[in-house]
């Protein structure tokens, strides 16, 4: 079998850690094919994301850079140097393989303190420029991982996404890969690699534009360089290894009996991935649909557990009519009205362009058939932004009133086998009405995979634990 593997920052930030995804990729390595052949061996390609909380910490600094603070930027280098040089020091046993390892994560730690000098004396960072600097988190995590490797006896290289041919086009911060280019490239790099027995360990997020530029492809993307490079090499698997069992039933922290799901659609999936324990990079499947690669959510700290499978067609016996609950918090709804948006073609594209132009997302919209509203739900930090926009440009001319609701949740009822069957809709709103919770907006949408609804935050878990005992997802 041919399987990428992708290692969230959360499975690598210690050398124990470090230690744990080592031998568990020799495991698979070395493992005995499904028909028992043990002289058979797995061909792995490692996708690798930051040590937990770099990221975070690098988009923290470049606030720093911009006020001009050098203080807080020497710490974060001296930080970053320390978090890293550790887990060599502390970790890798074999003493020349030790040397190596640092003789190539040192230049790039001085990279990045060069970088950041440069930038914190134009107290400037441009899109271009985060990314750079964003690229040095999975550029320093990924030789870490490959010396691991080393030192437990596999043959392994660290390879940048420049090295292997992750090709994007310059939209900083949310590159696209350009994919037929990529393709052919990556298989090119990383097939002579495995024929050569090796298992290469590839930063994950990060791309190069036409220029050589480093770009990234979204917050969580080394979901999305996974199976990017799993269509490139044509892997018969891709795994994402995270901190969680897999997609829920429901958020445990809300349903305590929630439950891991083991086989979902790629369909399904999508409606869940951005919600659940487990957030998956939104565009994360788009390649594993196209190649047909089965997606699986592991747990490196529980291995045991078969995670959750993600295909385009799931077993019957994992067949339900409603398959999790979903939430998601932190939420806030707008409702702009007047009796001029009735019948006025062009008054909801207005109202969603002055809105894009601010870069406000959308989340769920509704409209009733008079056309004398429209209902929007935003994440709770862009309603600021979403109805000073919708005010300053467009009320009292289209508009004319707009009233808003800063906390609310949405719940997402999710499943393929609510397709075409009657009775959800009652099943769903009875199960909440008994528990004498209000519903403030409802959408579902042609396909029927996906009925959500709005209600007051405080509401959030009553409703969500009556659907699921409704739907015994238990
Ligand atoms: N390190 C990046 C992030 O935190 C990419 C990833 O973790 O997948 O968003
Ligand atoms: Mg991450």
């Amino acid at each position: 079998m041919r399987i990428v593997m992708k290692f969230g920052g959360s499975a690598i930030d210690s050398v124990k850690k470090m230690n744990n995804v080592a031998e568990l990729i020799k495991g698979y390595k070395s493992q005995a094919d499904h028909k028992g052949k043990s002289d058979s061996s797995n061909e792995i390609v490692v996708v690798v994301s930051a040590l937990r909380g770099m990221t975070d910490s690098i988009i923290n600094v470049c606030d720093k850079v911009r006020k001009g603070l050098k203080e807080p930027i020497y710490e974060f280098i001296q930080h970053t140097r320390k978090v890293h040089l550790d887990i060599i020091e502390n970790g890798i046993e074999d003493n020349s393989l030790k040397s190596e390892a640092l003789l190539e994560i040192l230049p790039i730690l001085d990279e990045l303190r060069d970088v950041l000098e440069g930038l914190v004396l134009l107290s400037e960072v441009t899109p271009k420029s985060m990314d750079y600097l964003l690229s040095f988190g999975e550029r320093l995590s990924t030789p870490l991982v490959s010396f691991f490797l080393l030192d437990h006896g596999l043959k392994s290289r660290s390879l940048t996404a420049k090295d292997i041919g992750i090709l994007t086009n310059s939209e900083f911060g949310e590159a696209s890969p350009l994919m037929d280019t990529t393709k052919l490239r990556v298989s090119h790099n990383l097939e002579i690699l495995l024929k050569d027995n090796m298992t290469p360990v590839v930063t994950g997020f990060i791309g190069v534009d036409q220029n050589g530029s480093y770009t990234t492809i979204g917050r969580g993307g080394s979901d999305f360089s996974a199976t990017i490079i799993g269509l490139s090499v044509q892997a018969n698997e891709v795994w994402l290894w995270s901190d969680v069992d897999g997609l829920m039933t429901a958020d445990p922290k809300i349903v305590k009996t929630a439950k891991v799901l083991r086989e979902v659609s790629f369909t399904e999936a999508m409606e869940m991935a951005l919600f659940g324990a487990k957030y998956i990079h939104p565009r994360a499947l788009e390649p594993a649909i196209e190649a047909k690669i089965p997606v699986r959510i592991r747990n490196t700290f529980n291995t045991q557990n078969v995670g959750t499978l993600i295909t385009s067609k799931p077993s019957n016996e994992s067949q339900k009519t409603v398959k999790s609950i979903n939430t998601i918090r932190n939420t806030a709804l707008i409702d702009v009205s007047g009796s001029g948006m009735v019948g006025a073609p062009g008054t909801a594209a207005k109202i969603f362009d002055t809105l894009a132009k601010n870069r406000v997302n959308i989340m769920m919209i509704s409209q009733s058939p008079s056309e004398s509203s429209i209902s929007m739900v935003v994440r709770k930090n862009a309603l600021d932004k979403a109805t000073n926009m919708l005010e300053i440009n467009l009320l009292g001319k289209v508009i004319k009133k707009v009233n808003v609701n800063n906390d609310v949740a949405v719940i997402a009822v999710v499943g393929s086998g609510m397709r075409g069957i009657k009775g959800v809709a009652a099943k769903v709103f009875g199960a909440i009405a008994k528990r004498d919770v209000n519903v403030i907006m409802i959408t579902q949408g042609y396909s029927e995979l996906n009925l959500a609804l709005v209600v007051n935050n405080k509401d959030c878990e009553e409703a969500v634990n009556a659907l699921h005992m409704e739907f015994e997802l238990s």
